[in-house]
């Protein structure tokens, strides 16, 4: 007993484990892998070859013509989830290392031919399965290749079948499989969740302002509702329903500006991300914006240097129209509204800074909170539409103010 489960039977079994927990290790924490699925597909390679050569080179137990390790449990897996590419790769590591440590045998390139050839065969089908699916299969197809290579040894060779070497070679195996399977199903399902978080987090952050903007907007639709209805039942004279008019014209308006907060770039269905030109997309904002300046002897200035993040267009323009319109709305009396773009190492740097009225300390930690506004007709939204929509750009933004000076906004994404 003690000559085939022992502790070098737990160290290869350590080995195998901790070649898929490095793999994921890096994996996980590098975009590089992620994007580059070739350059992924090597580091796999590299991690169960390496396993594979661990155990070859710390054996369970050394027969006369037959070296007993779990060699095939990272060769099998390396096949079925890295495809042929991988499978012939693994096949070579194990080859040359065979013949390097124990010498040449015949034997062994037939065994592990007919492995190759079969889990390559089953990998396409293999990696569609779903989890339980893949456990099953995985058990079954070691269990089967072990028996089918034996026979094939007894078949061309005087190969001794020995007590150890049924328990080595043929039932420990598919029980490694099963162990090994389960963690790298379990700890790329975790990968990917993750990831699917955060792109739904993301989505609700949008989701949610849509909602409360749309309950926004209902309320002054409901008095201006009221109003007309007043008008239309009963015989108002002239002067209420002026009076009535003029209401609803205001609420009107109110509605208006809520929409124009959140929604002046809206079109259905664009959630999608792209690189944008930070430098145009202000622009055409600075452009939209320039006869309302003008209008209140606001001089604007721009300093754009060009770069590319990754975003909406649509939200990009809706949170600098939102800002910029801020900083308009502080200079009642003219000045001047400077924007600019800096390219930088990590990242762009946006800034906009106005010479208007300027915040408290108070004013500006509320700054993003939802219905802040010191103004009569003032929202309270556009902040913070516009903080959300830094948020969901991966952004992060600064404020610094000083009343009766004037406001610099720093916003910085991570560049595309
Ligand atoms: P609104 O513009 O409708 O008041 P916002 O959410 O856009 O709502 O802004 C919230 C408040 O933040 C404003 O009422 C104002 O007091 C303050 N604020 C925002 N930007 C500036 C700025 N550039 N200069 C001075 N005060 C600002
Ligand atoms: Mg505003």
């Amino acid at each position: 007993m003690g000559t085939y489960i022992n502790q070098n039977l737990l160290n290869n079994l350590f080995y195998i484990l901790s070649s898929i927990f490095v793999y994921y290790f890096i994996y996980d924490h590098g975009k590089f892998w992620k994007e580059n699925s070739r350059q992924s597909q090597w580091l796999f390679i590299a991690c169960t070859g390496f396993s594979l050569l661990l155990c070859m080179k710390f054996p369970i137990y050394i027969a006369d013509n037959c070296i007993h390790d779990l060699r095939q449990i990272p060769f099998l897996i390396g096949t079925l989830y890295g495809g042929g590419i991988a499978g012939g790769a693994l096949l070579f590591i194990l080859l040359i290392v065979r013949s390097i440590f124990y010498g040449f045998q015949f034997l062994t390139v037939v065994v592990y031919v007919t492995m190759f050839i079969v889990a390559a065969l089953v990998s396409p089908a293999f990696q569609r399965l779903n989890r339980t699916s893949k456990l099953y299969t995985s058990v079954c197809l070691t269990f089967f290749l072990a028996v089918l290579t034996t026979g094939i040894a007894i078949a061309i060779s005087d190969f001794q079948v020995t007590q150890s070497y049924i328990v080595d070679f043929i039932l420990i195996p598919p029980f490694g499989m099963l162990f090994v399977v389960y963690i790298m199903e379990t700890l790329k399902e975790a990968i990917i969740m993750r990831s699917k978080l955060i792109k739904v987090e993301k989505m609700e952050i949008v989701s949610q302002l849509a909602a409360s903007i749309s309950h926004e907007v209902r309320n002054p639709l409901t008095v201006v509702k009221g109003f007309i209805q007043l008008m239309k039942s009963q015989s108002v004279p002239k002067e209420t329903q002026d009076e009535y008019m003029h209401i609803a014209l205001e609420e009107i308006h109110r509605a208006e500006t809520i929409i124009n907060d959140y929604l002046t770039f809206a079109k259905p269905s664009t959630n999608k991300t792209e690189p944008l030109m930070v430098d145009q997309e202000l622009c055409y904002v600075i452009h939209m914006l320039q006869p309302i300046a003008q209008m209140n002897g606001i001089k604007i200035e721009e300093k754009l240097q060009p770069g590319s993040i990754i975003g909406n267009a649509q939200h990009f323009r809706q949170c600098f129209l939102n800002l910029m319109k801020n900083s308009i709305e502080a200079m009642p009396n003219g000045g001047i509204l400077t924007v600019s773009s800096t390219v930088q190492e990590n990242g762009i740097i946006i800034t906009v800074q106005d010479t208007g009225i300027g915040m408290t300390k108070e004013q500006i930690s509320r700054f993003g909170e939802p219905y802040f506004s010191t103004k009569e007709k003032g929202t309270g939204l556009g902040s913070m539409v516009a903080v959300k929509l830094i948020e969901t750009m991966n952004g992060t933004w600064q404020i610094q103010s000083e009343v009766g000076h004037g406001t610099l906004t720093t916003i910085m994404f991570p560049k595309a």
